[in-house]
């Protein structure tokens, strides 16, 4: 273990998790499918059985599918070592994680305090009360003096979806005192950010985004201390929202690509940013430090890079955005992020559309905002596609103007 954690990221990503491969005599990590495993020991699977439903992270005996299983561990064990955390454990969705996360905290306190913009359904999800915590919406300088004594969790999301909008982790962390604070961390990816090392107490991530990959599969994991972990386990040992190995396997099969992945992506979003500030049917351009030069400075010191995300806003507002999302040819017009493929959605009719129109007007989610999730394509095919796309907007836009 101390001799890989000298690697440098993109060593772990093709590395982590495969440590034993000599060992085995294997070069792909193997797919145990199993539901249940034989006890003919009957003491020994009866301490198994305990151990792993107390939330240990593995035992002689896995005893059945939904306690434990070596596939789902081994890419645990390999996200973990990307966080640099002791732990890590993988649910069916990044939703599933979330709502574990929220369950085993709900036993500290029955209030959570989370800062908007944030996924949607994440936010859908705190806002409805449906785990039975409390969530009150803050901003980060209200944090402080909004904690209580049953306050369990304070959950930031940077760089925020769909605005990109940038979260001071370290501030967060000095504001939620002893309150343990998680980080959704899915737009950033470990390569551009480790949130632990700035006190974070949990990092999640939708697996299904950049961590998977390529697109066909669903995952959700979170890295943290062991102690952390264990309580994570037992909820969902409890609940049954596990990774199917199938998909551990899909998910373990992404990380090797995964610091070459975001590192073109990221190269391809930088270029992308300077042509779309040039054109005339986009009415504005987010990006991390684009546009404010105190976030420029915390991206600096809080990230390796600003990712592989744009938000955009067309001057034809929502009638533009559509026109966008009709004439992409290349790029896929779809939900989800984080893919080998660029992708383009519309936060406010799509992704955030579970959001009162108010809480979208507040946080910045406009009619006319689209996101596009850069893919590792050649730069000038996706902005020969997007230009022609953005043209087609403008062209939309000249009957009504003429109209009118
Ligand atoms: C997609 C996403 C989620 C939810 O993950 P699922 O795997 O779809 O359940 C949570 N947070 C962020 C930032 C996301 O992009």
């Amino acid at each position: 273990m101390e001799v890989v954690m000298r690697y440098a990221p993109s060593t772990q990503c093709v590395h982590a998790g495969r440590e034993d491969f000599a060992d085995l005599g294997v070069h792909a990590p193997p797919v145990d499918l199993s539901t249940t495993y034989p006890v003919h020991d009957l003491d020994a699977g009866t301490a198994s059985f305990d151990a792993l439903v107390g939330g240990a992270a593995h035992a002689g005996n896995p005893i059945y599918a939904r306690l434990h299983n070596p596939t789902v561990a081994r890419v645990e064990q390999a996200i973990a070592r990307l966080e640099q955390a002791e732990a890590c454990v993988a649910f069916s969705s990044g939703m599933a994680g979330l709502s574990a996360l929220l369950l085993a905290v709900r036993q500290h306190g029955g209030h959570m305090l989370a800062v908007r913009p944030m996924y949607g359904t994440a936010d859908h999800l705190l806002s409805s009360g449906l785990l039975g915590i409390e969530c009150e919406f803050v901003t980060v300088d209200q944090i402080a003096s909004r904690i209580r004594p049953d306050t369990a969790l304070v959950l930031v999301e940077t760089p925020a979806n769909p605005t990109l909008a940038l979260i001071d982790i370290e501030a967060v962390v000095a504001a939620a005192g002893s309150v343990p604070v998680a980080v959704d961390s899915t737009f950033a990816t470990p390569i551009l950010q480790q949130p632990l090392a700035l006190g974070a107490r949990y990092v999640l991530h939708s697996a299904t985004k950049f961590l998977g990959g390529h697109g066909d599969v669903i995952a959700g994991v979170i890295a943290c201390a062991e102690a952390d972990a264990k309580a994570l386990r037992q909820i969902r040992a409890a609940t049954g929202a596990l990774l199917h190995p199938w998909a551990a396997y899909l998910l373990h099969r992404g990380l090797p690509t995964l610091a070459l992945r975001v590192e073109r992506a990221e190269a391809n979003a930088e270029t992308l940013v300077q042509r779309l500030l040039q054109h005339p049917a986009v009415a504005a351009v987010h990006y991390p430090g684009l546009n404010d030069p105190r976030d420029a400075a915390l991206c600096k010191r809080q990230m390796r890079g600003r990712g592989c995300l744009i938000a955009l806003e067309l001057l034809g507002g929502q009638a533009g955005a559509a026109a966008v999302m009709r004439a992409v040819q290349l790029i896929t017009p779809a939900v989800s992020l984080g893919s080998v493929d660029t992708l383009i959605q519309h936060p406010a009719g799509l992704t955030h559309r579970v959001l009162d129109a108010e809480t979208r007007e507040r946080t910045g989610i406009t009619p006319g905002m689209l996101r596009l999730s850069v893919g590792i394509e050649a730069v000038d095919d996706l902005w020969a596609d997007l230009a022609q796309a953005l043209n087609a907007a403008i062209a939309t836009e000249l009957p009504l103007k003429a109209a009118a």
